[in-house]
C-alpha cells in the first residue's frame, strides 16, 4: 500500500531512548562530573543500564481522503534520515524528546511516498520512506498487505556510512 502526502495532524511524538531492561522511555538528565556537564539517561527502576537509542515516531500520514496514524520504527527512520539514533542524540545533541530534530521537522508537510504495513495489533507501521513522486496515489481500503520492495530481513546491527541528507542543513529551531 502506498500513501502520499505526509502532513502533521497531531503533534508527532518521538521516543529516542529507552531502558535496556524495561520499555520505559528515558529522558536526559544533566549531570556534573569532573569533566564538566554531562548528559546521562537513567531509569527510575534500574541501575547500571545501557540506554537503548532507537527511533520510535508516532505521526500521522494524510493523503487526499484520510489520515492514518502510523508508527515509524528505528530502522525506517535510520534509513530515511541516514543517521543512527545514537548519533542523532549524542553527536548532534538532539536530546530533548519533546523537540523534533530539524532533520525530522524538515520532512513534515512534505509529500513523500510511504510503504505501510498493518501490524498484528492493528497499528500501522512505515516500512519505507522515499522521495519518489507518485501522482497516481494508490489508495486501497484494506491495509493488510505490504508492497515493500525491501527484503524483510532487517539486521539491527547493520552499519551504514554516515552521510548528511542531501540538501538538508542543520538548523536550530
Ligand atoms: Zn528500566
Amino acid at each position: 500500500m502506498h500513501s502520499q502526502n505526509k502532513r502533521s495532524g497531531n503533534q508527532p511524538k518521538l521516543v529516542l531512548c529507552t531502558c535496556s531492561r524495561c520499555p520505559r522511555t528515558l529522558y536526559p538528565e544533566e549531570e556534573d562530573d569532573e569533566d564538566g556537564c554531562k548528559t546521562s539517561f537513567a531509569c527510575r527502576d534500574h541501575e547500571n543500564i545501557t540506554p537503548k537509542f532507537q527511533y520510535c515516531l508516532n505521526a500521522s500520514i494524510t493523503d487526499d481522503t484520510n489520515t492514518t496514524d502510523v508508527v515509524i520504527y528505528d530502522e525506517t527512520m535510520t534509513d530515511a534520515l541516514r543517521t543512527e539514533c545514537r548519533v542523532m542524540v549524542l553527536d548532534k545533541g538532539n536530546i530533548d524528546q519533546k523537540v523534533l530534530p530539524p532533520e525530522i521537522s524538515a520532512v513534515i508537510g512534505v509529500p513523500k511516498l510511504f510503504e505501510l504495513t498493518k501490524r498484528a495489533d492493528n497499528s500501522i507501521s512505515v516500512n519505507g520512506i522515499s522521495d519518489t513522486p507518485d501522482t497516481n496515489v494508490l489508495q486501497p481500503k484494506s491495509a493488510s498487505t505490504s508492497t515493500s520492495l525491501t527484503p524483510q530481513t532487517p539486521d539491527p546491527k547493520r552499519k551504514r556510512p554516515m552521510q548528511d541528507v542531501p540538501g538538508e542543513k542543520r538548523q536550530k529551531m
